[in-house]
Formats: structure tokens, sequence, C-alpha cells
């Protein structure tokens, strides 16, 4: 059975170039001024959200910026302080059960059950949605194929690698056939194959018609998956387009990474030296993290000729991308 099959087909596979509905009556997903607090810590400080059917939403954002706890306002997993949020064309929290019924969630912990085996997961899960069990194990090969599982049915969840988890989980969130498909930071943890993987099945589903809603604060991830992010910090959306689009419209198009040790005549004067002298008259905007200096240029031809006449400095010189926005909207300081 197709990919298209896996999840509902209401927004229809896409064909290169298609645009996504953008009728907003009928989005999967409307949140308008949601707010949440915890204690005093506002956490959630007014959100506004239309996905569009049919579409990969992710809302990118530094630890703490308040995305979990926006995708459980929005599936009614928390009470929102504030706002209104229609799931599935219905209000929540006041009908968030049902609404959850035609929603897929991947949690950021696999809550798979141990003491079951990969089918017995799928069964389960389905019958939380109120499907006979002949329809779901009807259905278990193909799941379990998609999660790249195939012939694991009696497998024990205590025997699957990270990345299986995690596949397993994803597959398990199809069980419904949803038309919005909602994870939670669907790869932290992973190694590099197993990101890969899970990227490739979430490409399948998107393109099959899917709309999906990811959290993430990998930048690649968004970058690859999104047809539109929104960058959070502290609760608010900071900026929201879709990821070219954001770089045309916060960053100069490119990025000369300067770092080494600079020379002039017999000193060693370091690479914040040589940007205290030379970046800004030579870059439109600069900065210095750690010991390298970051200068963001339209043209770069005078920096780079500037560096090739420099002794102990070395360059990357690089197009713009998400990162450099990300890092220019939410500042460089750790967050942990
Ligand atoms: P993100 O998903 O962007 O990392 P979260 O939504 O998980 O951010 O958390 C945002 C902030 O809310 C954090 O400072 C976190 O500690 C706090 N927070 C989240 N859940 C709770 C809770 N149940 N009780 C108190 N504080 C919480």
């Amino acid at each position: 059975m197709s990919t298209a099959a896996l999840a509902s087909r209401k927004g229809g596979p896409r064909t290169e170039g298609s645009a996504v509905d953008t009728d907003h009556r009928g989005s999967p997903l409307v949140l308008r001024g949601v707010t949440k607090a915890y204690g005093d810590q506002r956490v959630v400080a007014g959100i506004d959200l239309t996905l569009r059917r049919g579409e990969c939403f992710t809302l990118l954002g530094p630890n703490g910026a308040g995305k979990t706890t926006t995708l459980r306002c929005a599936l009614g997993l928390t009470a929102p302080g504030g706002g209104t949020i229609r799931l599935a064309g219905l209000p929540v929290p006041e009908r968030a059960r049902e609404a959850r019924m035609r929603v897929g969630i991947v949690p950021q912990i696999d809550n798979l059950d141990p003491d079951f085996t990969c089918a017995e997961n799928l069964m389960v899960y389905g019958r939380y949605f109120g499907l006979r069990d002949a329809e779901i194990a009807a259905r278990i090969p193909e799941l379990l194929a998609f999660a790249g599982l195939e012939g694991r049915h009696e497998a024990r969840i205590q025997t699957l690698s990270g990345g299986m988890k995690r596949r397993l989980t994803l597959a398990r969130a199809l069980v419904n056939r949803p038309e919005l498909l909602v994870l939670d930071e669907p790869t932290t943890g992973l190694d590099p194959q197993a990101r890969h993987l899970i990227w490739d099945r979430l490409k399948q589903l998107i393109r099959s018609g899917t709309t999906v809603l990811l959290t993430t604060h990998f930048m690649d991830e968004a970058e690859r998956l999104s047809d539109r992010l929104a960058i959070l910090d502290g609760g608010r959306i900071l900026t929201e387009g879709a990821p070219r689009e954001l770089i045309a419209t916060h960053i100069e198009p490119q990025v000369v990474e300067v770092y080494g040790d600079w020379n002039e005549g017999s000193s060693a004067l370091g690479v914040e030296t040589w940007a205290a002298r030379h970046a800004a008259a030579l870059s439109q905007r600069h900065e210095v993290s750690g010991e390298t200096a970051f200068c963001y240029v339209t043209h770069p031809a005078p920096l780079l000729a500037h560096l090739a006449t420099q002794h102990g400095l070395r360059y990357l010189h690089r197009p713009a991308n998400l990162e450099d926005v990300f890092l220019k909207l939410t500042g460089r300081e750790l967050r942990d």
C-alpha cells in the first residue's frame, strides 16, 4: 500500500510546485492569542498560528522557548491561560478528545508499552481510537513496513534501538489515518543515520498530502522539512515564513567566518582585535562569538581580498542559512 494511504488523504498528494491549501476555514489548527503561565512565568505569551492543510509547519526555538507547551495547549493536553484554539475544526479544550481522534501525535519521549510487542503496541493504540481489531490487524503490516520493521511483529520493545522505537512511535501515530500529524522534537537523541531515516519517512508523508506540525531546535531539520516555520523565543513568535524567505528577509546573503591567530608584524593579536579594527569597514554587520568573527556581507570581494593578505587568519565563506537567522533573532547566549 502507498504512503498516501497511511494517513488521511484529505489534503491530496502534493504535486511538484503545487500550493498547499490556504483556505483558513479548513485549517487543521488555528491558535489565536494563546497564553499559558506556570506560576509567575509566562511560558506562552500570545501565540497566533494558522496551519494550512497539506503543509509542514515547524515551531523552531531554543530550549525553554515554549514549543512543547504551545503544542500541548493546541492538543488540549494542557489548559491554556487564554486565547482560542480550533483543532480539526473543533474548539479546544472543550472538545479536545474528539479533535484528537483525528490527529496523530508523536511525543518527545517514546511512550511505547515495554511489556508489549511491536504489533501489540499498534493494536492497543488503535483500540483507543475505537478501531476494530480486524481493521487494525489488517493495517499492522503496512505500518510496520513504513517503520522499516517488517517481520518484527513479535519483537519486544526493549529489543529495539532508539531509532526503531521512534519509527514505531511514528507509525503508531498513523494508526487512525490522521489529518494532522504532530511531532515534538522527532529526532532529538538519535544518531545521524536514524535522523535521516525519520526525515525520509516524514518527507514521504508530507509529499502524500499529510499536514505536519513539528517542533525542533535543529535548524537543518526545520530547513529540510518545512514549508513554513515560526521562530519562537520567550513564548512568542519572533518571525514566521518559508525558510528561504526568512533568510532573505533577516540576513545578508553571505557569511564569512573568520578565525585563527591574527598576526601583525611580530604581535599575535587574535581574531577579536582583527574584528575590532577591520570587520566594520569590510562587512555590513559582524559579531564575535568565541574565537570566530561572523561577518555578514552582500558583496564579499573586498573582505576576501583583505583576508588573503592577513597572516594567521583563516576563513570560511558560505551562503547565509537558517542558523544565522535563528542566532540573530534569539542571541548566542546559552539557554541551559
Ligand atoms: P521548549 O519545548 O521550547 O523547550 P517548554 O514549552 O517545554 O519549552 O517549556 C517552556 C518553559 O516552561 C520552560 O522554562 C519550562 O521549564 C517551563 N515549563 C514547562 N512545563 C512546565 C510545568 N509543567 N511546570 C512548570 N514549568 C513548566
